[in-house]
């Protein structure tokens, strides 16, 4: 009920997660965000958005672009150090049409898979209000965020 009424009000998650503090944003950086989804398909279910509220990528700079796309492969390599999945989906919806929750602030998913989690990934698509797990997930992944340096190297 509690995600109901809050899923109506006119807030944007990520806007909101780079002004507040909350225990499901793992990363704050100058030009990204990374997060956990709070209703996970399974989990590790991260989120990585460019910290301005744009709906299409091409609304976004060519720096822009080259940070959400790093941030998306550090998040990749992050979970696989910490959950070591088998293999992910990552992919951004566009539009309502698409399946995309929030359709105004451009945001990739990274879905960690593994071996035989076919059957589980439908039970938490019905169920996908899991808190212990993203409590945990949340302590287990926040340490490696923390040291995260989006600097590029070549
Ligand atoms: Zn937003």
């Amino acid at each position: 009920m509690e995600y109901i009424l809050s899923e109506k009000e006119d807030e944007c998650i990520f806007c909101n997660a780079i002004s507040k503090n909350d225990d499901l944003t793992l990363f704050k950086g100058k030009d990204t965000l990374v997060m956990m989804n709070k209703f996970p398909y399974i989990n590790g279910h991260l989120l990585v958005a460019p910290v301005r509220h744009v709906s299409a990528l091409d609304q976004l700079s060519q720096y822009e672009k080259g940070e959400l796309l790093a941030s998306v492969d550090r998040s990749v390599r992050i979970l696989k150090e910490a959950m070591h999945p088998d293999g992910f989906n990552v992919g951004l919806n566009l539009g309502k049409v698409a399946g995309a929750g929030v359709e105004d602030h451009l945001h990739f998913h990274i879905v960690p898979r593994w071996f035989g989690d076919t059957n589980a990934l439908t039970v938490f698509a019905d169920v996908r209000v899991i808190p212990e797990h993203l409590e945990s997930t949340f302590e287990n992944l926040k340490p490696y965020f923390g040291k995260l340096d989006l600097t590029i190297k070549n």
